[in-house]
């Protein structure tokens, strides 16, 4: 698990082209300047880690581009101790910069191959604080709630109940929510009264799929 100063250095050189991009929050910007994106994909893909792309993990999924990872951390207005719920784990890289802010996470994912072979290099990294799950998003994790943020990391129709009842008073909620191919980023406050939405453009997400999926025994 090599991290040089040639791979640190790609690391700002992508910083600055987020700040180009628009991403002002220092703490978001400063978390992505450390979390070693690299050891986060196949040897294959190294090569790529520092560019502002998505790329393929196993089953089928993607780790996000570095551009949506900032976005939506800077939409969830994290300060430290918050407990964050992550629904998708899949790389374990966003689950990492939430962990580099000063967030408790608890992170779901749908594929057990993913959850163990994701858990298993979180630990190698050192982000062995995150907790993570094999199960079905959809359901939240109620005996872990209420959380202060949820990040929902895949596309979803439309955030179930039973995820705004597992959100703290004044906690916020970030999801990709359908609209066709793309989706629009909404920001949803949950406050006593009422449930305020913002929208922040489009974006492109793998699918929430209901269900886990087993390692198949061959
Ligand atoms: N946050 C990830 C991005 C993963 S892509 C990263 O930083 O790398 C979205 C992930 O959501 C995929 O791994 C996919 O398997 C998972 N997913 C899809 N539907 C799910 C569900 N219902 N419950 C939990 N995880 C789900």
């Amino acid at each position: 698990m090599i991290d040089d100063y040639r791979h640190k250095g790609l690391r700002n050189q992508l910083v600055s082209e987020l700040i180009q991009k628009g991403i002002k929050d220092p703490k978001v910007l400063s978390a992505i300047a450390s979390v070693p994106r690299h050891l986060f994909l196949d040897k294959a893909f190294e090569e790529w880690a520092y560019k502002d792309q998505a790329f393929p993990i196993d089953c089928g999924q993607t780790i996000s581009q570095p551009y949506t990872v900032a976005m939506q951390t800077a939409l969830l207005e994290i300060t430290e101790k918050m407990r964050v719920l992550e629904i998708g784990l899949g790389s374990g890289y966003q689950a990492s910069v939430l962990v580099e802010m000063g967030c408790k996470v608890y992170s779901i994912e749908r594929f057990e191959h993913l959850y163990e072979k994701t858990t298993k290099r979180l630990t190698q990294i050192g982000y062995q604080q995150v907790r993570t799950f094999c199960g079905d998003g959809f359901l939240g994790l109620p005996r872990f709630a209420p959380f202060d943020r949820i990040l929902i990391t895949a596309a979803i129709p439309q955030v179930p109940e039973c995820l705004f009842d597992q959100l703290k008073e004044g906690g916020i909620l970030v999801a990709p929510v359908n609209y066709g191919l793309d989706q629009m980023m909404r920001k949803f406050i949950k406050s006593t009264s009422e449930i305020k939405q913002e929208d922040y453009g489009m974006f492109r997400f793998v699918p929430m799929l209901e269900g886990v999926v087993k390692n198949s025994i061959s």
